[in-house]
């Protein structure tokens, strides 16, 4: 399907995207995972054929796209602020798509109810845009992106601006209606709950590259880096010194302790490195347990209740999440596993 081959961007300059390759397969959601300004957008851009690269290919089954202009590349694009025409009715955004395409009407009038269906906006067709709330907005988008049947969904931050119980909802419903068209897409985002929950695959973009690409399990099991670690929320991400190694197995010295590590790089004794300290047994998805554990003994210094469990912050910043709330001062002990990030 869709195959981006070494892609190199720069503005002013300055290099932005510095060789990405990836793909992305029938039926396959992939996200893009990235800051703000990390280049996700202007990757989009070259994609639907709205930007250039400076090097680097973009095919669609197999075929290079650089001499296909936007409209007959076939891709749906969906942004953040809906990018809805103000001064059409629902039917009229829905069907823009399809009447450059000289379809006859009365399939146009079908394919647009069928479209409209599919969102859940039954009946909406002679609306305005401007009656509609945020999340209907989107999902009249997200209609008009679909109507032509295209042939890949790109999606731009599309809940970037709705709150929190409508992103949810949207966020299940786009899910839902990719398994079912089975178009491939492009989910970009920089907020790793929406990327976990519609991606088949995460990429993460960082400094210019893709630095980790592999399914939601993969990446929270083994995060790789320092920042992906960070950008999961994963937040126990510490500083150490690497003292010695029987085989690949480090001691490592950091301010909560000597840590015994297995690393799969290479390193030096003496090196800075990163590790994640991971609750054990893990709370979360992801079944990399190994082993017992190590145990660190650290003060309370703040609690906070955050629905189901009870978020704790410990001494150096660690965070932990404990069924039952200790008190602030107390010293308690927490068993960990300790991961090298490189
Ligand atoms: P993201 O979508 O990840 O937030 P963007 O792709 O929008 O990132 O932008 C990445 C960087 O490229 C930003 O620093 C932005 O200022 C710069 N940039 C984007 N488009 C242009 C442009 N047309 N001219 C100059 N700089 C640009
Ligand atoms: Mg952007």
């Amino acid at each position: 399907m869709l195959e981006i081959r070494n892609l190199f961007k720069s503005y002013e300059n300055k290099p932005l995207l510095r060789g990405i390759s990836f793909s992305v397969s029938q039926g396959e959601t992939i996200c893009l995972l990235g800051a703000s300004g990390s280049g996700k957008s202007t990757l989009l851009r070259m994609i639907a054929g709205l930007e250039f690269p400076e090097s680097g290919q973009i095919l669609f089954n197999k075929i290079d796209l650089a001499q296909t202009p936007p409209h007959a590349r076939d891709f749906g694009l969906v942004f953040q602020d809906y990018g809805l025409f103000p001064h059409l009715n629902i039917f009229d955004n829905v069907a823009f798509g399809l009447k450059m395409r000289n379809i006859p009407a009365a399939q146009i009038n079908s394919r647009v109810a069928e479209m409209l269906d599919l969102v859940n906006l039954q009946g909406f067709e002679k609306r305005k845009v401007t009656d509609l709330s945020g999340g209907e907005q989107q999902r009249v988008a997200l209609a008009r992106a679909l109507a032509p049947s295209p042939r890949l969904l790109m999606f731009d931050e599309p809940l970037g601006a709705l709150d929190k119980s409508l992103k949810e909802d949207l966020l299940n419903q786009i899910r839902a209606i990719l398994h079912k068209t089975k178009i491939p897409a492009i989910y970009v985002t920089h907020d790793q709950d929406e990327a976990f929950t519609i991606a088949d695959r995460i990429l993460f973009l960082h400094d210019g590259e893709i630095i980790r690409d592999g399914t939601p399990d993969e990446v929270w099991t083994n995060p790789n880096s320092a920042w992906a670690a960070r950008m999961l929320g994963m937040g126990n991400v510490i500083e150490g010194r690497m003292q010695n190694a029987e085989g690949r197995t480090w001691n490592v010295e950091t301010e909560f302790g000597v840590f015994n590590v297995e690393c799969e790089h290479k390193h030096l004794a003496g090196e800075k490195i990163s590790l994640l300290l991971k609750q054990f047994p893990t709370p979360v998805f992801g079944s990399g347990a190994r082993g017992e554990g190590d145990e660190i003994k650290l003060k309370v210094e703040d609690v906070l209740f955050k629905q189901d469990q009870f978020q704790v912050k410990l001494r150096g910043g660690l965070v932990i999440h404990l069924k039952d709330a200790p008190k602030v001062g107390q010293i308690i002990r927490v068993k960990v596993q300790v991961e090298c990030l490189a």
